[in-house]
């Protein structure tokens, strides 16, 4: 028997287990093709099928409609991180974005190389602990979009209700919690995700764009940095990264296969219920970094009393078997990533960790 870990990982993380069955199944001949689909043409019937399906499920999952394009595309989501203004930001407008962290941050220094970028909103000043609301994010008439993070996955907090921006696109990038629960998805212009979080391996990146936006795209870019290739191209404009493509196709289906958003969105807050409800219980041992009304759900932050507790918490959680708790160098202290693929009997088990743990030393 294989030995397999509880893998917190923040990213790449852990894929599910039925997923990497498959690819094991099929990694020497894909289907009768004699050969692995990584040494498959990118135009073989037998990879065209996989990009098709892979797009189609995104949609289907999403709750997409035919006006929403999608693509697969490299470079991360910090190749995104310009992109963006690249496409959509004209001479006399202004990038609007929400400051919320590290991410956030980044994306904003690239609209800044770019053009001119208004900060909508920021929760700096507060070290990055809560999402600001709604009604504190403000941006002139001549924006080009808003630009907001969904889940920060450093600062461990999460958007649990959406800015309502009218006319002005909204963009997201949705890197560490697209596809872990239901919210409107249309209400986005432009949604984007690195996969390496919930949709599969790093490497390809997940972009869904609406027609609207996508008619907005300048002209004169290079030609892969220009949205409008990766759609009229169906992501095969050059060689996409197929592997990670098929895989995602996987974990898609894999997700589906459990009834979609909607079951993966209910065992997913029982896994945050279940590590949130321990540090409400003893908040003077388990001290989460995040405002309770912006807990992430896929990244609980939390500090314990002091660093070397800290230290022999990670040190103790490796031995039984957890591994990738330790907080973000930036920002120290404990995090659980809990993906889509992170079984709720993983998060059980770390619970009774944590447990056993605070009993031995508080
Ligand atoms: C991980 C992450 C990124 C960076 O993704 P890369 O694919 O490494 O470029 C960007 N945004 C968020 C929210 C992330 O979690």
């Amino acid at each position: 028997m294989t030995h397999r870990v509880f893998n917190f990982n923040a990213g790449p993380s852990t894929l599910p287990l039925d997923v990497l069955k498959i690819v094991h199944e099929e990694l020497l001949d894909y289907r009768g093709s004699g050969m692995s689909i990584m040494e498959s043409s990118h135009r073989s019937p037998e990879f065209d099928a996989i990009n098709n399906e892979a797009m189609s499920l995104v949609k289907e999952l999403l709750g997409l409609g035919d006006n929403f394009q999608v693509m697969f595309l490299t470079g991360g989501a910090s190749s995104q991180f310009a992109m963006i203004p690249m496409n959509f930001l004209g001479p006399d407008q202004v990038g609007a974005y929400v400051d919320t962290g590290t991410w956030s941050t980044k994306a904003i220094k690239e609209c800044e190389i770019q053009g001119k970028m208004h900060l909508a909103a920021s929760s700096k000043d507060a070290g990055f602990t809560h999402i600001p609301a709604p009604a504190e994010i403000t941006y002139p008439d001549n924006a080009a979009y808003l630009h907001i993070t969904s889940n920060n996955t450093i600062k461990g907090t999460q958007y649990h209700q959406f800015p309502d921006t009218g006319n002005v696109p909204l963009i997201c990038d949705m890197s560490s919690d697209i596809a872990s629960r239901r919210i409107d998805y249309s209400k986005f212009s432009y949604i984007y995700a690195g996969a390496q979080k919930n949709l599969g391996p790093s490497g390809v990146t997940l972009g869904v764009i609406r027609d609207d936006l996508l008619a907005r795209c300048k002209t004169g870019l290079p030609t892969m940095h220009s949205y409008k290739t990766h759609v009229e191209k169906k992501s095969l404009f050059n060689t996409p990264p197929s592997f990670g493509i098929y895989i995602m196709k996987l974990v898609l289906e894999w997700i589906k296969g459990q009834g979609g958003l909607e079951a993966v969105e209910k065992i997913n807050r029982t896994k945050k219920d279940i590590i949130y409800g321990l540090m409400d219980e003893h908040p003077d041992f388990f001290k989460g970094t995040a405002e309770t009304a912006s807990r992430s759900w896929m990244n609980v932050t939390m500090r314990l009393p002091n660093e070397d507790m800290e230290k022999a918490f990670i040190a103790e959680a490796k031995e039984s078997g957890f591994v990738g708790i330790k907080g973000h160098r930036s920002v120290g202290g404990v995090r659980f990533s809990m993906y889509n693929a992170m079984p709720l009997e993983g998060v059980k088990k770390a619970g009774e960790f944590m447990e056993t743990f605070r009993k031995a030393n508080q």
